[in-house]
């Protein structure tokens, strides 16, 4: 069977083209905060001509804009026009932040346009009077996509962001159901016994990046962590990409990164890569046809999986036991694989009815302990 599954393709623009895109960030952001001040200043009128302006309105307001401008074209201006939009809608907000365009706070640059402002020619694209050229242009063969944006990185390259459709071909997975546990001295544990080793590729690089940051070199610093970033992907996108095509059902335990990462071994959670590893999860289960569950993770260090006897270490004061032996059935379990089982029964418990790529299955209450000492039982992870 195969089934119809929007994916964003990303082509790093050759930087020959990078002045002109900066040039046109710039008249992008002064749309942008035009819209954001003519919202506000009608959403807080006191007549009766009070409005919430709709995208639609913003670009009756906005027409007849690109006479001021020198690159951008009215279809540029009408996307962002409903892209401010939405964004004041999801934010619930009168007023959004302004985009900046130059100095220490600048915003990365952002063009989006619509299908028709991107043309092929030859085999070069021409958006709004300018020929770009991109890497690896083969991609492009036999493309077709509806409308994309121009998005800058952190390190200042251009990239052309093209959300296209491809059909996907479903089939059944090899095996049947897995669990799997996150932690920080191995980043992911299967039920089946499969390691992920930590990917820590911060705290290896930290010294580096920090040394770079002194000696001035920013740019150099900024290209360091986009390499780590590069890596944390790689590594996750693997693993998972293993996991869906291996097993029909992947139950996840609901370890909060934002939640640890207030807490002091922060560095370590937003460093392990769980939010990533689940979000892939989510996206490639749903285009395989997969279920991947989230389901309440609490005790289940602790329960034995053999015999469900809470006899397994727990606390602050048991982090290292990393091996231990069930006092009530005689069972030997390796900490993580145990935990690993346990998240897997638990998602079978819950599981017959939560069939979605939910984030919070509704089925299962969540934690009832408190903040506190569900930090506390999540303390093993910062065991390494
Ligand atoms: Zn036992």
């Amino acid at each position: 069977m195969s089934v119809p599954f929007t994916r964003t393709l990303r082509f790093k623009v050759r930087p020959e083209s990078h002045a002109w895109l900066n040039a046109a960030a710039i008249e992008v952001n002064g749309v942008f905060n035009y819209c954001n001040q003519i919202s506000v200043a009608t959403a807080t009128r006191t007549d009766r001509k009070r409005k919430w302006l709709s995208g639609y309105d913003l670009c009756t307001l906005t027409a007849g804009a690109t006479e001021y401008f020198q690159r951008i074209g009215s279809a540029t201006v009408q996307r962002i026009c409903v892209e401010y939009a939405q964004k004041r809608v999801a934010a619930r907000r009168v007023k959004l932040r302004w985009r900046v365009s130059r100095g220490a706070r600048r915003n990365l640059g952002w063009i989006p346009f619509k299908a028709a402002s991107l043309k092929r020619k030859g085999t070069a694209l021409r958006f709004c009077g300018k020929t770009f050229r991109v890497f690896e242009r083969d991609r492009l063969e036999g493309v077709s996509w509806k409308q994309g944006c121009f998005a800058q990185d952190a390190v200042g390259d251009w990239w052309l962001c093209l959300p296209v459709e491809v059909r996907v071909e479903q089939t059944a997975a090899p095996k049947e159901s897995v669990g799997v546990d996150l932690g920080i001295k191995d980043a992911a544990v299967t039920s089946d016994g499969e390691r992920l080793e930590a990917i820590l590729f911060f705290r290896d690089a930290q010294h580096r990046i920090a040394a770079l940051q002194r000696r001035g070199h920013v740019r150099q610093g900024k290209r360091e962590h986009r390499r780590i970033r590069r890596r944390r992907h790689d590594v996750c996108h693997q693993f998972s990409r293993k996991l869906i095509n291996t097993y029909q059902k992947v139950v996840v335990g609901d370890v909060s990164s934002p939640k640890l990462a207030k807490t002091r071994m922060a560095k370590s959670v937003m460093d392990s890569g769980w939010g990533l590893l689940k979000r892939f999860l989510q996206y490639k289960g749903e285009c395989a046809g997969r279920t991947v569950q989230i389901v309440n993770e609490r005790n289940t260090s602790r329960s034995c999986s053999s015999c469900g006897a809470l006899t397994g270490p727990s606390g602050l004061r048991q982090l290292a036991v990393r091996h231990w032996e069930c006092a009530h059935c005689g069972e030997w379990h390796d900490r993580d694989v145990n935990a690993a089982r346990n998240i897997l029964r638990a998602g079978s418990r819950c599981g017959t009815s939560v069939s979605g790529n939910e984030l919070s299955p509704t089925e299962c209450p969540p934690s009832q302990t408190s903040r506190l000492s569900e930090a506390g039982s999540d303390t093993r992870r910062a065991a390494a």
